[in-house]
């Protein structure tokens, strides 16, 4: 971490400060990602309620400091020089939800899975097809993620959204979700999402989330390193995954890291790798896309620091 990513103690004060906890400066961020590699934060700090959240991303603001927030980190690489900003992640009360009648009450922080696990306690059918997705409910309405034809965005009725040292909600039709995109505002940040569900007897919901997991289990890396699907679905019949096995991409390494040879669109750190090998087999396949089948494939995984993909010639 260069010497520009350092924050002067007063500014790390003031964040910890609004945040009412300790921070951490130069957490490595690649142990709190899926595929986990990349390198640290200038300051790490955790939000614990919608107030801490606001006062905040205020403190970031009048500081003039970046901040970036970051989910279960399972759709993101960090690059190895680190980031030089404020990380937040959610915790205490946004790592919670509650029934609200046939509606689930989300603390954005918390996992799908633990979300979907309260609503099959508590009756509630929807969440089935997403329950595998790693991701939390935040990282999950940002990206509108989804699977097996469903997506989040079907189930979201509204969301607290956090901008500055405000809260407002949205509604469902207010976040123009599409394929994997919600139009949030800018620098907003999902402090809670209200999802309704319908009320189904527990043993077909957990059917369902059983009959889903093994469908994931058959066709993905399940179990390795990885940041899940590397690019979106172009426009067109054939999928990025198809594209990329087309364009013999399966098996192709760089360093510790590999196309995975049971779905090419996922990249699985085998042990050691760097997010410069990462980026390098990203930079691999999209060019033998393109140059194949004239095709751009645009990342799906959220890049953070470094710099970037090539462009394609
Ligand atoms: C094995 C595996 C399988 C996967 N399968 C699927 C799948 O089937 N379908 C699918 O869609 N995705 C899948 N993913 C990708 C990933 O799990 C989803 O995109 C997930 O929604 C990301 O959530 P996250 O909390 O991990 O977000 P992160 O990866 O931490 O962040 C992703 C982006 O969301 C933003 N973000 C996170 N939280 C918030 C918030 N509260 N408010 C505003 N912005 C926020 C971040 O700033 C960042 O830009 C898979 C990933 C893995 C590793």
């Amino acid at each position: 971490m260069s010497d520009a990513v350092r924050l002067s103690g007063a500014a790390r004060a003031r964040l910890e400060e609004a945040a009412g906890s300790k921070g951490e400066a130069g957490l490595e961020l690649g142990r709190l990602t899926t595929i986990g590699c990349g390198g640290p934060a200038a300051f790490f700090i955790e939000a614990d309620s919608t107030a801490h959240l606001e006062a905040i991303l205020a403190s970031a603001s009048d500081q003039g400091l970046p901040w970036f927030l970051l989910g279960r980190g399972s759709n993101l690489l960090v690059a190895d020089e680190g980031w030089p900003g404020i990380v937040i992640r959610l915790t205490g009360a946004l790592k919670k939800c509650s029934r609200e009648g046939e509606r689930l009450d989300c603390g954005a922080g918390i996992t799908l899975s633990r979300a979907a696990a309260a609503a099959l306690d508590a009756g509630l059918s929807g969440l089935e097809p997403l329950a595998g997705i790693p991701g939390s409910v935040g990282g999950a309405v940002a990206m509108n993620a989804g699977a097996f034809g469903a997506a989040i965005g079907d189930l979201v009725q509204s969301v607290e959204i956090c901008l500055g040292g405000e809260t407002a909600v949205l509604d469902h039709d207010g976040l123009e979700f599409g394929y994997r995109s919600a139009r949030l505002p800018a620098g907003g940040v999902v402090a809670r999402a209200m999802l309704k569900l319908k009320p189904a007897k527990a043993a077909q919901i957990s059917n369902l989330m059983s009959m889903f997991s093994g469908r994931r289990a058959s066709s993905q890396p399940v179990g390795g390193r990885t940041c899940g699907s590397v690019f979106k679905n172009p426009p067109g019949e054939k999928s990025a995954g198809e594209l990329l096995e087309l364009a013999g991409c399966k098996g192709e390494r760089s360093g510790g890291a590999i196309v995975s040879p049971a779905h090419a669109n996922f990249i699985v750190n085998e042990g050691g790798a760097k997010a410069a090998d990462v980026l390098d087999l990203m930079n691999i396949c999209r060019r033998r896309v393109h140059e194949s089948f004239g095709v751009v494939l645009e990342p799906e995984v959220r890049l953070l620091g470094g710099a970037g993909l090539d462009p394609l010639r």
